[in-house]
């Protein structure tokens, strides 16, 4: 296990990732009833990124960095705020120094009675984690195989919730392994949303998984995909994606206009754009 978060967190790919997650959070809590949010690859809920590993990159720059000085239009800022309310609660000023993780992220927008759970099978990045939420009761700390994991916690008991799967691609079959992921989410919490990240270099690779989902049988597949470069870019993250199975109704509509705003501002090359596509169980757009 070599891969560790810090080097890329705050970039353009958790922007994407981290403003899906709190517009689902922020969807369930339309509703009184108390819901789950599961984290099966967690990381250390927060990173420091004037730290030495995250100036290594400084992917950040690119990413969160291009966003909390900008005044987006009305709609943009709606769709943005209930994530970039989190990053500025954080810090002081637009400067950003502390950028909070996905566990970090969900548990600022969760109300008393919501529960967390989060999973890193890295040695010290679990204990990092375990040191961020060591005296919140409301959230659970494991450190196992973030795909046993995922059995084990499902179903949760308030049959209400969100799974984010956010496995770090460092070895072979990770694409299966998302697949087999859904298949199981599915299986055990059919009403559940569920977010699975991967990267986009190849698209070939990404449409070969789309094939392997869709083979699942399952209803109810939306695919929000951001390119900061164009898709064929030899050796670089071209872009990120997000499988979400069961996201909440509005979540279409903000993002056909999230995806073109964060890409015009997040390009690195001529040919960025956004992309949304139901795979299964919707109508068939693209932004
Ligand atoms: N979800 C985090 C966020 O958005 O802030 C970022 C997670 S990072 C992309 C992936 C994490 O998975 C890394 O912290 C890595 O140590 C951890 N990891 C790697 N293999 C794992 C496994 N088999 N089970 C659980 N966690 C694993």
């Amino acid at each position: 296990m070599n891969y560790r978060h810090i080097y890329h967190a705050g970039n353009f790919a958790d922007v994407l990732k981290h403003a899906v997650l709190a517009l689902v959070i922020e969807h369930l809590k339309l509703k009184d009833a108390p819901f789950r949010v599961i984290d099966t690859h967690a990381g250390t809920g927060r990173y420091d990124l004037a730290s030495e590993k995250a100036q290594k990159t400084g992917e950040w720059r690119d990413g969160i960095g291009r966003l909390l000085d900008d005044t987006p239009p009305a709609e943009i800022a709606a769709s943005l705020a209930p994530y970039l309310d989190v990053i500025r609660g954080e810090n002081s000023g637009s400067e950003v120094r502390s950028y909070p993780g996905s566990p970090l992220i969900a548990r600022r927008l969760m109300r008393r009675g919501d529960r967390l759970v989060v999973n890193e099978a890295h040695p010290e990045d679990a204990a990092t984690l375990k040191e961020v939420f060591a005296k919140d009761p409301a959230t659970k700390v494991l450190t196992i195989d973030g795909w046993s994991a995922l059995k084990a916690v499902l179903p949760p008991k308030e049959r209400r919730g969100i799974v984010l799967i956010d496995p770090p691609f460092e070895e072979p079959g990770e694409f299966q392994r998302l697949v087999e992921g859904l298949e199981a989410a599915h299986r055990r919490f059919a009403t559940g949303t569920v977010i699975l990240w991967y990267p986009i270099k190849d698209v070939r690779v990404v449409q070969s998984f789309y094939r392997e989902a869709v083979a699942l049988g399952i209803p109810k597949l939306l695919v929000a995909e951001l390119f900061v470069r164009p898709p064929y870019s030899e050796g670089e993250l071209a872009g990120t994606g997000l499988l979400i199975l069961n996201p909440p109704f509005t979540l279409e509509a903000k993002l056909a206009s999230l995806l073109p705003y964060l890409a015009s501002k997040l390009a690195r090359a001529q040919g960025a754009n956004g992309r949304l596509e139901w795979l299964a169980g919707e109508r068939v757009t693209s932004s």
